[in-house]
């Protein structure tokens, strides 16, 4: 097993402390296992989220690299919540201490789009098209990053009949960011953090990434609680190779590396 997205209570949503995350990871077998808490500087040039606690960057730093002396698997990462207006402030990270950088869209105009405001007085086809613009916008970050996170995170509070982000429906806006993905040499990650067997992106996205040429594939459970870590790993591995792929890519020190498919 390997998980390459995890949150402690370093993030305003974690529920468990580094240690604890990281032994249950060791428990589980994991052969790669990285904490990417919460940079979420777009946060903070939007009024409804000025109170959301930001993190400790410092003792982040100090706490994580401490472990990783003690647990060869560990990585330390970092999940950037993109917004063009936060890229200056995300500039001033000390990226080299990174093993791993996630960027994420979360926020959205005023909102972050897993608010049930964001969606009011929008369509599925407005609320989805825009969400999909800001992950183009953040395909052209002009910071150091891996890998693009999560895409259709937009759905999970969705109040549509049918939530799912579909290739089908969204092919242009959806082609945009996968080909520049591929053009500049990100990675894409399949996140296990929605219900049942689903994951962002679902299988048709993940197709269309492959048929492009793009074969950096992430595995990341995104898990906020010791009992999801490494959640449905075997299931996206089946997924991802019914979708072409033959391996997990993984960083250290930014170097993505490919990890081959058990199957
Ligand atoms: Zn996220
Ligand atoms: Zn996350």
């Amino acid at each position: 097993m390997l998980d390459t997205h995890t949150h402690t209570l370093f993030s305003f949503d974690g529920k468990m402390s580094a240690r604890e995350m990281v032994l249950c990871a060791q428990e589980r077998g994991a052969e790669y296992y990285c904490i990417t808490d919460h940079f979420d500087f777009d946060y903070t040039f939007m009024p409804e989220y000025q109170s959301v606690r930001q993190i400790d960057v410092e003792g982040y730093l100090r706490e994580i690299l401490a472990l990783k002396q003690e647990f060869p698997f560990l990585r330390i990462g970092c999940e950037l919540g993109f917004s063009k207006k936060a890229e200056p402030l995300y500039q001033k990270l000390p990226f080299e201490v990174f093993d791993y950088v996630l960027n994420s869209c979360h926020t959205v105009g005023d909102y972050d789009a897993y608010n049930k405001k964001y969606f009011i007085g929008k369509s599925k086809r407005e609320a989805y098209k825009q969400y999909l613009d800001n992950i183009r916008a953040s395909v052209d970050a002009d910071y150091p990053f891996n890998t693009i996170s999560h895409i259709g995170y937009v759905r999970k509070n969705a109040p549509y009949e049918d939530t799912a982000l579909y290739y089908e429906e969204f092919s242009e806006e959806i082609d945009g960011i996968l080909t520049r993905i591929i053009e500049r040499d990100k990675a894409l990650e399949m996140n296990a953090k929605l219900p049942a067997e689903q994951f962002m992106p679902e299988k048709d996205i993940l197709q269309r990434y492959y048929q492009l040429g793009g074969r950096k594939l992430t595995f990341g459970s995104d898990s906020h609680s010791k009992e999801t870590i490494g959640n449905k790993f075997d299931l996206a591995e089946k997924i991802a190779a019914e979708a072409g792929f033959t391996a997990w890519t993984v960083f250290d020190k930014q170097q993505p590396r490919f990890v081959p498919f058990k199957r």
